[in-house]
């Protein structure tokens, strides 16, 4: 006898272990507390995992495969995955008085890869474009870990977007100077792709349970996919609808508009509904049957994300734990301001783009990037809540995508493994990409004084601050200077104004 756990970011009914029904396996699938609980999720993030594991425990009877899926009412909860899978092993063991062995496939998460350790046999997850170890070996005998060397390997080893010599389609292998253009207000986005379950009976369990949670539960009609079928729906309304356009506006920020040209896909493909290849292939094939329609950079900033960025967050991830979970190069530890986690701050940015994560469970890149992520870091928040505030509020948070972003990318935690300079602006950066500035009740362009942008003048503060720690880098040198030029009154004006920021940073 077999008993083979299934995880709720596992849920991939093209695995090979499903190519075939057998009497002598049973798949387990459980509702955990210990999963539910390890970070304060996001009412939406919960409901879509559990209804995620619910389908696919539906599928899998209606497959004719045998299947416990325990919910938080069943009896035989023990709490935690492997102490159900124990309790499960042993009355299998006694109800059939054969040896049960336990099979699970391959974890994500450091966490779970603890927890699971010994317990069976580990598979494959059948779903990743690289090993565990892929970035570690690409960039074993490099001195730095750029994602863009990474990329054109996979690029290669994967036959996307060549041409018949093997040589990159349009003759470079990234577009990047030709997208990311500022927001433009006339412009029609698409109609948002939605699910409409309703999940009340599960979001009354989790209420019946005492489980913690946050933001809108959006219960009675559910927007998110539940399987495979609705997560590929997603995948074909994205390029139908917005492909074309997704590089240019890959990096707006736009009042009243949640979504923009992106694609919606991270939960889909993060509990594996989706494979990556399945985005990849969509993109280029919708490419090479109508180049007139889909423009080659948007086509290709478009992989790149899913070829490039997912799979070498994932390779660092892997090649840095646990360390990396300790991260903090600025050594910030300001805590977070109570309006992270109800919008409430004069900010428009920063209020729009926590409003909206309370309501939907998503932003989009450049919201998590260069709204929440950039004021984090010029205000020196403290890496790990903001790391257990990003795993919390996101519908695809998963800590071995969330972690290389937030630390890395994002903070800059790392001391310069995912990014060769910290990702922070002024003000000026985020007027350029969009529209929340002209309805705040800051000016952005003003740098000192009551209603000055506080971006503006933390901007130099962070700069001025973390001076021995970035002075030598060459990316950044040109900050430096600028700074130096100034005349020494206004670099006094611009760091007291910052410290009354800060002062005040619970009601900005
Ligand atoms: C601070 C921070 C935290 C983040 N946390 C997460 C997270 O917990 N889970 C998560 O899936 N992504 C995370 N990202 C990456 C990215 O922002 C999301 O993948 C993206 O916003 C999801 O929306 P989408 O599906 O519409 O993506 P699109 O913009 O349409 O991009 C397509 C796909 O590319 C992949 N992708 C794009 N950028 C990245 C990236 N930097 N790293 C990994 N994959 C990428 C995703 O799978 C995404 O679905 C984070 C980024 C930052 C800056």
């Amino acid at each position: 006898m077999k008993l083979r756990l299934i995880l709720g970011d596992q849920l991939n009914p093209l695995h090979s272990w499903f190519a075939q029904r057998d009497s002598e396996v049973v798949y387990a699938l459980f509702e955990s507390r210990e999963e539910l609980t390890y970070a304060p999720h996001h009412r939406q993030k919960m409901l879509a995992f559990l209804h995620g594991m619910q389908r696919f425990a539906e599928w899998l009877r209606a497959e004719g495969h045998s299947v416990e899926h325990w919910t938080l009412d069943e009896p035989r909860q023990r709490g935690s995955l492997r102490a159900n899978l124990e309790a499960l092993k042993t009355e299998w063991e006694a109800r059939t008085g054969q040896t049960v062995a336990v099979e699970y496939q391959e974890p994500d998460e450091y966490r779970l890869d603890q927890a699971l350790s010994g317990i069976g046999q580990c598979v494959p997850s059948e779903h990743f474009l690289t090993e565990r170890d892929g970035v570690r070996r690409h960039f074993a005998s490099k001195k730095t870990y750029l994602m863009e060397s990474f990329y054109r390997v996979m690029r290669v080893k994967w036959n996307v977007l060549l041409d018949t010599s093997g040589q990159p389609e349009g003759g470079t292998w990234n577009f990047d100077a030709e997208n990311r253009s500022s927001w433009d207000p006339a412009q029609q986005v698409p109609r948002e792709w939605r699910a409409h379950h309703d999940l009340r009976e599960l979001d009354a369990r989790l209420d019946r349970h005492g489980i913690p949670r946050w933001g809108e539960s959006a219960a009675a009609d559910f927007p998110w996919p539940s399987d495979r079928p609705e997560a590929l729906d997603v995948l074909d309304h994205f390029v139908e609808h917005a492909l074309a356009l997704f590089g240019r506006y890959q990096d707006s920020l736009a009042e009243g508009q949640d979504f923009l040209f992106h694609s919606r896909i991270s939960f889909a493909l993060n509990t594996k509904m989706l494979h990556p290849l399945d985005a990849v292939r969509a993109a280029e094939t919708a490419w090479r049957r109508a180049p007139e329609r889909y423009p080659l950079p948007a086509v290709e900033g478009f992989i790149r994300q899913v070829l490039g960025w997912r799979e070498y967050v994932r390779g660092i991830y892997w090649d840095q734990m646990p360390s990396y979970a300790e991260r903090n190069f600025f050594g910030h530890d300001r805590p977070l301001p109570p309006w992270m986690y109800t919008g409430q701050t004069r900010m428009r940015c920063m209020q729009v783009a926590v409003d909206q994560s309370l309501r939907t469970a998503y932003a989009h890149h450049i919201q998590r990037l260069m709204v929440v992520g950039n004021f984090a870091l010029l205000a020196g928040l403290d890496p790990r809540e903001l790391d257990t505030w990003y795993l919390g509020i996101y519908i695809d948070a998963l800590e071995w995508v969330e972690l290389p972003n937030t630390r890395g990318m994002s903070q800059f935690a790392d001391g310069g493994i995912v990014g060769t300079k910290p990702y922070v602006s002024s003000g000026a950066y985020l007027n350029k990409q969009g529209n929340h500035c002209a309805s705040c009740p800051y000016s952005v362009h003003e740098k000192v004084g009551p209603n000055a942008c506080p971006f503006n003048s933390l901007y130099w503060h962070f700069y001025a601050r973390n001076r021995p720690q970035l002075e030598r880098n060459p990316r950044v040198g040109m900050v430096y200077r600028t700074w130096d030029k100034m005349k020494p009154d206004h670099r006094e004006a611009l760091l007291e104004q910052a410290e009354s920021n800060l002062q005040s940073i619970n009601n900005l």
